[in-house]
């Protein structure tokens, strides 16, 4: 569990958030191969196609390598050096926040940010700026989890953990496909499969996936009808009496206000809607109310919708109404999608989320952070969510953005809103450690920064499990740490506002964790007793891992009793939309196909690290939209033509492709072609900009669009 030997360092894959420990090989200068580490807990040695490509993801091509600044727009970017380029980015923040005030400045930031790089931007931003404009990518990915996990389960803690899957008896999948977008996760349930052909296993998708084929029952549900299926089931395991009530009695609040709702949803009511037959909404519920322990993993299917927390929430509530939580094999387990979205929610490097899990609502708490950081007080304005945050760029209200380590250029949703929000900052900051993102021609300043085995720091994962990151090689040209970026920025804007930079004068990454996990103490996400050192001495560790703590804990709420004012779990009406539309926008005569969008199995977000590997294009070598035959024979199209799919914000021209996995009236693109890749912007063109109310992570998995030849 050491970090390194000879030629060797032990470190932790970028990409997803199963977080699998890594030993990377390497001559000193560059990485020369990688291998699964035996000794780390998420993968036990194993990596799937895109870890073991890691070393070759990690080959210096597109690499930005010196900072580069435009005096003007539409003049090309030339070389500065780094006092250049930050001691001008200095000025131009401190002079926009001293005309326009602080929340005419905001951070977009990222999680594949390591722990270390979020909490100092975080600092920067809260304690120095004065702005709660800082918000990341895990927007876009976990923030619908975070507030089902609040609201039901009083703190935004998963759970439970992958040992769970050897305990379950049933499974419940939702909205998730591990066998592509989580392969190690999805390994560990096949092995689990394998040693108790009694796991029943319940896929919930839209689409009949690799892991809806491995499953014992398949739920292909209308898309964004899964609040009303799991409500469905609810009304079911009431029913049938497959509840706990002595939990409901002892543990949780709210269940009246919910069970009034749950009345009009009988699987026999809902069956059309959900499109499926209420038999098999019947027999998923049994599985679930029969279960010994029933553990449900999930993911974007239900994260990435306009009513996330309400689909959270619903799922979570078949746990509450149970009492399958806080035992071995039993819980609700979200699945991260970024490899480090865990440990910015830890580090609250949103707008939304505090250090230590601490709400910027909460006067008490802001109070409590404004002290740990010798500030007089935290901003009062709400901060700006990742659509927001753009949409006020376009409006002129906020005039520059940092962005680090994110693609908002292709990732967001509504990329001709996006684009001409970036084309109208006044200023924009890109730190990335590749030049080629479809973000980087809007960058007016492009600072290089060091990649996957170039720095080190910590990344948590799904199961809140903390690894170490370790610097293998040097960073290429002068790309630095995300962190140190951050920090010297702090520095010098802090000289330009006459405020003192001693708050951002770390010695190293491992300084940066102390301080952080020193705000965790006493928080549900208590990491106090984590170090660096401690980490390198015993391996990766799951929090709460209090100071004095000889071990994490595997999995939360093993007492039944919950960080909520009175101690219960909440069945969480409120919010809780029973007729809410399925879809954030209506398929019409129009537009008359569900655009649904998704992940390979290849292949990483935009592409900047697996899209330079050419063995990882053997799986799906081209983007393609994707129908179910039918549509294509009866809409007069054929296999293999270019069509032209065209939504109400956009269009996107890609060859078409006959995928009996989607049912008739669904299209699927996957996320990952854009600009850069393709030469023309991706499905994102074509993706609502509709959040969800309470979350605000964007709806990006469904659209309305039409298809026609090219
Ligand atoms: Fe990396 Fe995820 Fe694959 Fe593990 S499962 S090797 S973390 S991409």
């Amino acid at each position: 569990i050491g970090p390194a030997s000879g030629q060797e360092v032990r470190t932790a894959c970028c990409y997803c958030g199963t977080g699998c420990g890594v030993i990377a090989e390497h001559d000193g200068r560059r990485i020369t191969g990688v291998r699964g580490d035996p000794a780390h807990p998420a993968n036990f040695g194993r990596l799937c196609t895109k870890g073991s490509a890691l070393h070759q993801a990690a080959a210096p091509g597109g690499r930005a390598l010196f900072p580069e600044l435009r005096s003007a727009r539409g003049l090309p970017r030339r070389r500065v050096g780094w006092d250049s380029a930050l001691d001008g980015a200095a000025e131009r923040f401190a002079a926009i926040i001293r005309e326009h005030g602080p929340d005419a400045v905001a951070f977009y930031i990222s999680g594949q940010l390591l722990t270390e790089d979020y909490y100092v931007f975080n600092k920067l931003a809260r304690a120095l700026v004065g702005t709660h404009n800082i918000d990341s990518n895990s927007r876009l990915c976990m923030s619908s989890a975070v507030a089902g996990y609040k609201g039901t389960l009083g703190a935004d803690s998963v759970p439970a953990c992958y040992e769970d899957i050897d305990h379950a008896s049933h499974l419940l999948i939702a909205g998730a496909n591990p066998a592509w977008a989580h392969p190690i996760v999805f390994r560990r349930i096949e092995a689990a499969k394998r040693a108790n052909p009694g796991l029943s296993i319940t896929v919930v998708d839209p689409r009949r996936t690799e892991t809806a084929e491995f499953a014992d029952l398949h739920l292909q549900i209308a898309p964004g009808s899964d609040v009303l299926l799991y409500n469905a089931m609810l009304h079911v395991l009431l029913w049938e009496d497959l509840v706990d009530r002595d939990f409901i009695r002892d543990h949780t609040s709210g269940f009246d206000a919910l069970r009034a709702q749950l009345a009009e949803c009988s699987p026999g009511a809902v069956a059309t809607a959900c499109g499926v037959p209420a038999e098999r909404i019947v027999e998923a519920a049994r599985r679930f109310g029969n279960a010994r322990a029933a553990l449900s993993l999930w993911c974007m299917g239900l994260n990435q919708s306009h009513h996330g927390t309400a689909s959270n929430s619903a799922l979570i509530h078949l746990h509450l109404a149970t009492g399958q939580i806080g035992r071995p094999g039993a819980g609700p387990f979200s699945l991260t999608g970024q490899p480090n979205a865990m440990g910015g929610r830890e580090v609250g490097a949103m707008a939304t989320i505090l250090p230590g899990h601490r709400d910027p609502a909460n006067a008490a708490e802001c109070a409590e952070l404004a002290a740990l950081w010798g500030v007089p007080a935290l901003p009062a304005t709400p901060g700006l969510t990742a659509v927001q945050l753009f949409d006020a760029l376009a409006e002129g209200k906020v005039k520059a953005v940092w962005i680090a380590c994110t693609n908002p250029a292709h990732s967001l949703p509504d990329q001709t809103r996006v684009r001409a929000a970036l084309e109208k900052a006044e200023f924009v900051v890109l730190q990335e450690a590749f030049a080629d993102t479809e973000t980087a021609p809007y960058a007016d300043l492009l600072l290089p920064a060091a990649s996957w085995g170039e720095k080190s720091g910590t990344v948590t994962n799904s199961e809140r499990r903390v690894s170490r990151v370790r610097a293998a090689v040097p960073a290429p040209g002068e790309a630095r740490a995300d962190w140190t970026i951050a920090a010297d920025f702090a520095r010098r804007l802090a000289q330009r506002m006459g405020r003192s930079a001693d708050g951002f004068a770390w010695a190293d990454e491992a300084a940066v964790f102390a301080e952080h996990v020193t705000l965790s103490a006493g928080r549900d996400c208590d990491m106090s007793g984590l170090s660096h050192a401690l980490l390198d001495a015993r391996g990766p560790q799951q929090w709460p891992f209090p100071q004095g703590a000889e071990q994490g804990s595997a999995r939360l709420f093993t007492d039944h009793r919950f960080p909520t004012a009175d101690g219960r779990a909440r069945f969480n009406p409120a919010g809780f939309p029973q007729r809410h539309a399925l879809l954030p926008e209506p398929v019409d005569a129009r537009h008359p196909f569900v655009l649904l969008t998704g992940r390979l199995r290849d292949h990483w977000h935009g592409m900047s690290r697996t899209g330079k590997v050419a063995g990882l294009w053997g799986h799906t070598p081209r983007a393609e939209v994707a129908l179910n035959p039918a549509d294509i024979s009866r809409r007069g199209l054929r296999a293999g033509q270019l069509v032209r799919v065209a939504g109400r914000r956009g269009a996107v021209v890609l060859p078409l492709a006959a995928d009996a996995a989607l049912a008739p009236g669904q299209a699927w693109i996957p996320m990952h072609w854009g600009a850069a890749t393709l030469a023309q912007p991706g499905a994102n063109t074509l993706t609502s900009p509709a959040t969800d109310p309470i979350s605000r992570q964007p709806a990006l998995k469904q659209a309305a669009v039409a298809i026609a030849p090219a």
